[in-house]
């Protein structure tokens, strides 16, 4: 997102290789840094570290797009994939036909969550694709329950949903709503809980989760709770820059949601399988939710898969009213497809055996400690996140008032450092985001420290320079 000026940075891998102005239309990117600028080129992977085409190795503190939990090169994931590669490489889902993987995932995943009782799951190939399945499956409950007007779904804003057009518009990020048309008419976001950028002087984080579950109650109210249907949220806001939930907040919205007969979706796609420390972000902040989706993780990254999970309430009324709506019309070709299912079930076994929420809870005080040491930097507004998920801002004077001008490109100038550095960060606007893979060692987390402080300081120095011209 964000202007030229934002998203300008050094050139770094023009050694060699060069694929300016190459062929394809790229995700979140814009025109001018396709045509402009060399993509960095990505061409091997290995534990917690990626390499470039030119052979320039780099920490890769996202983890991808937030998704290899373990790491570039689990050689047990890649045996999984050949395995059921040469086996059956693709049979669909369709019509009461299925796989042995798909049957088995649905039976593995649904067991690894625990917040709130799951009956069943349907497997999409992404985190979008899932929370699209969300919408039309609460649309078709409450047609099946004989509610046509319980329609309307409220997010929040600064939430990440997807791209697909409905999980755009649930989405909370106006850059994803201008050039598009969105949102759609059934969506309404309420607020973003941030308590460090939108708390009043004096309230405390338990006050102000109360005037949002306020304001969350008085929405529905406004709408009519007769037109609600349901509610998304991520239990840790991802790519709205890292925002933690208040003390309270989900204690106080579910009241609220409970209250109207509105569904709650959790949105795992980040947090699901460890992120946090706990398997489920639900875990971790007491969500008990109707339904849930996940992707990522689930496969860490390896194969596109994602999922739906159903709680037995809703799957009980989609089940005895599909006489009369007939079937769930919905699916893709790739819903559960084999090779994504058994790279999946082999993550899952392996979060198990490898005790993988001990190993995350043992890195994860060194990463936040380390990186929030930093927290007394004079461009740095807030570090926040929780487990191995951290977000920084930066503003001026410590403010959440004073952002830094755009065209400065605090956050790319920082994002760039990180490059050189040899580390790959994820940079939005003035705000950077690092998910590590769960794999990583206590040396690498130093590393990850390490770059990040040298990555600040040149940024420090750089706007210093920018205040004195
Ligand atoms: N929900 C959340 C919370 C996400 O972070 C993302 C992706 N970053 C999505 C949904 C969409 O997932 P995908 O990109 O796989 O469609």
């Amino acid at each position: 997102y964000g202007t030229k000026a934002s998203l300008q940075k050094e050139d770094s891998t023009t050694e060699g290789n060069s694929f300016k102005g190459h062929d394809m239309l790229a995700p979140f990117t814009a025109g001018w840094q396709s045509n402009d600028l060399d993509p960095l080129v990505i061409e091997k992977s290995e534990g917690s570290y990626v390499y470039d085409i030119n052979g320039k190795k780099y920490l890769d503190a996202l983890a991808g797009l937030w998704c290899t939990s373990l790491g570039g090169n689990e050689p047990r994931l890649v045996a999984a994939a050949t395995e059921q590669l040469n086996k059956l490489p693709f049979y669909h889902s369709f019509w009461n036909r299925t796989t042995k993987p798909s049957l088995d995932l649905a039976k593995e995943l649904l067991e690894t969550f625990t917040a709130s009782k799951m009956a069943k799951a349907f497997f999409t190939n992404s985190g979008s694709e899932a929370n699209d399945t969300q919408v039309k499956l609460v649309w078709y409950y409450n047609n099946a329950l004989g509610r046509p007007n319980k329609k309307k779904f409220i997010a929040r804003a600064k939430s990440y949903h997807g791209s697909t057009l409905i999980t755009a518009s649930l989405s909370g990020l106006p850059a994803l709503h201008q050039k598009f048309d969105l949102p759609a008419p059934f969506v309404r976001h309420t607020d973003c809980p941030h308590y460090w950028r939108y708390h009043l002087p004096g309230e405390t984080e338990e006050e102000f989760s109360t005037r949002l579950a306020i304001n969350l109650e008085n929405l529905i109210l406004k709408e009519g709770p007769e037109t609600i249907a349901a509610f998304i949220a991520e239990p840790v806001m991802g790519a709205g820059g890292v925002i933690p939930p208040p003390a309270t907040y989900f204690d106080k919205i579910q009241a609220v949601v409970k209250k109207y007969d509105i569904l709650f979706i959790a949105d795992e796609v980040i947090c699901a399988f460890g992120r946090l420390g706990t398997m489920y972000g639900s875990d971790k902040f007491n969500i008990k939710p109707d339904l849930v989706s996940v992707a990522k993780a689930l496969s860490s990254g390896y194969l596109p898969i994602g999922a739906v999970m159903v709680s037995p309430e809703v799957s009980d009324v989609i089940d005895s009213q599909s006489s009369k709506l007939g079937s769930f019309s919905h699916g893709f070709t790739y819903s559960g497809h084999p090779v994504a299912c058994a790279v999946a079930i082999e993550t899952l076994k392996i979060y198990k055996e490898r005790n993988i929420l001990d190993q995350v809870n043992r890195i994860a005080p060194k990463f936040q400690g380390g990186v929030k040491a930093f927290s007394d930097s004079p461009i740095i507004g807030e570090i926040r996140g929780t487990g191995l998920i951290l977000g920084t801002e930066f503003v001026d004077n410590k403010s959440p008032n004073d952002p830094f001008p755009p065209e400065w490109g605090v956050g790319a100038y920082f994002g760039a450092q990180c490059e050189k550095e040899g580390m790959l960060v994820r940079v939005a606007g003035d705000n950077i985001m690092m998910s590590p893979p769960f794999i990583m060692s206590p040396e690498e987390v130093d590393e990850l420290i390490s770059k990040y402080g040298k990555a600040l300081k040149a940024t420090e120095e750089r706007v210093k320079e920018l205040k004195s011209q």
